[in-house]
């Protein structure tokens, strides 16, 4: 340890002087690093040739998601919007019909624009939101060439139904209320509701799928 001399204050943070090999050396010592590196395995992306690999918890573009029915997450509370520090999120909710349920609840999300030109990917609306309807995905392949292409609306934000999942809108599960969906209480599509869409939308395409996967549940 060395004295600081000018100010007569120990400096505790001042590396111990080298030694008269080590002072001999210096000069070339950071070559160390450089030929050492010719030896270890090379760790350069052959991005965009091979798919770049990112963490899970990689922040990349929203998606809005579903419950195991089919209902939309999205209530459009605003919530998003309103945490959003660029901005760049626009919610317009719209009520809920016996004809048109697309959520759980009263409202629904009915228009839903995020602006990848002002987002700056920081996840503060996924954290306001009060239904996890919003999420963010590990994708990042946003570029574009036109820029109004970088706002997505709720088609493009949405994610694809899975297998079973009943095409909304349809009413609710039988017997459950918004509490019971968010208490993660419905696990798919009941024939009552398979029914309401058979009536309604004969030529849905998720009809046989669901009864496939409500026939399963009954088992
Ligand atoms: S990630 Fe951040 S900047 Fe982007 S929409 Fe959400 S809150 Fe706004
Ligand atoms: S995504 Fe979440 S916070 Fe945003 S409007 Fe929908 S429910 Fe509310």
């Amino acid at each position: 340890m060395s004295k600081n001399t000018d100010k007569g204050e120990e400096m505790r943070f001042e590396h111990d002087p080298k030694g008269p090999i080590a002072e001999f050396f210096a000069p070339i010592a950071g070559y160390g690093v450089t030929i050492s590196s010719f030896f270890r395995k090379t760790v350069t992306e052959q991005y965009p040739r091979e798919q770049a690999r990112v963490q899970p918890r990689f922040h990349g573009r929203h998606q809005l998601n579903r419950y195991a029915d089919g209902l939309e997450k999205c209530i459009g509370c605003e919530l998003c919007a309103w945490a959003c520090p660029a901005d760049a999120i626009f919610v317009e909710a719209g009520a809920n019909t016996p004809e048109g349920q697309y959520s759980p609840g009263e409202r629904f999300g009915r228009v839903y624009q995020i602006n990848y030109l002002r987002c700056i990917f920081c996840g503060l609306c996924m954290e306001a939101c009060p239904t996890r309807a919003l999420t963010m995905s590990n994708e990042f392949e946003l570029a574009v060439y036109d820029r109004a292409a970088d706002i997505y609306e709720k088609q493009d934000l949405l994610v694809p139904l899975k297998e079973g999942m009943l095409a909304a809108p349809h009413p609710m599960v039988e017997g459950l209320c918004d509490g019971d969906y968010y208490r993660g209480e419905v696990t798919g599509p009941t024939q009552t509701q398979i029914d309401w869409v058979k009536e309604h939308r004969p030529d849905d395409p998720t009809i046989a799928s669901a009864e496939a996967a409500a026939k399963e549940a009954r088992r």
